[in-house]
């Protein structure tokens, strides 16, 4: 007999032992952990285009043919994003500054690049 009012006792007690106060911070804690999906910072900015390519054309180092979207950095993993005022520029090719060299192609034919400023930007690794 007192063994069933200590079973009874003991499920009456089981619920409220199951909710686990510490669930709530923990559940809070993870709202409140948005995960990052870049790092932002300031980076030098230049471009290059078909005409001062090396060699001329859309020829890259990682043999991706080179269109508007695609960058060079000596100092990113290739395959890596670089968002500058909201556009995003994939990582294809390598570059010998420390600059984010962005490629332009305008049909000309004539190199028109000038950019070289310091802009802030959102880098996202591969
Ligand atoms: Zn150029």
């Amino acid at each position: 007999m007192i063994g069933e009012l200590l079973i009874a006792a003991t499920l009456a007690l089981t619920p409220m032992a199951a909710e686990e106060p510490a669930q709530m911070p923990e559940d809070y804690t993870s709202m409140t952990q948005v995960e990052p999906i870049g790092d932002t910072q300031t980076v030098r900015v230049t471009e290059y285009c078909p005409a001062c390519n090396s060699p001329n054309g859309h020829g890259s180092a990682s043999g991706v043919y080179l269109t508007e979207g695609h960058c060079a950095c000596g100092w990113l993993p290739m395959g890596s994003i670089v968002i500058i005022d909201g556009v995003e520029y994939e990582v294809v090719d390598v570059c010998g500054t420390d600059a984010v060299d962005l490629f332009v192609d305008d049909d000309s034919g004539v190199c028109r690049c000038d950019r070289n400023e310091s802009v802030e930007a959102v880098i996202v690794r591969p």
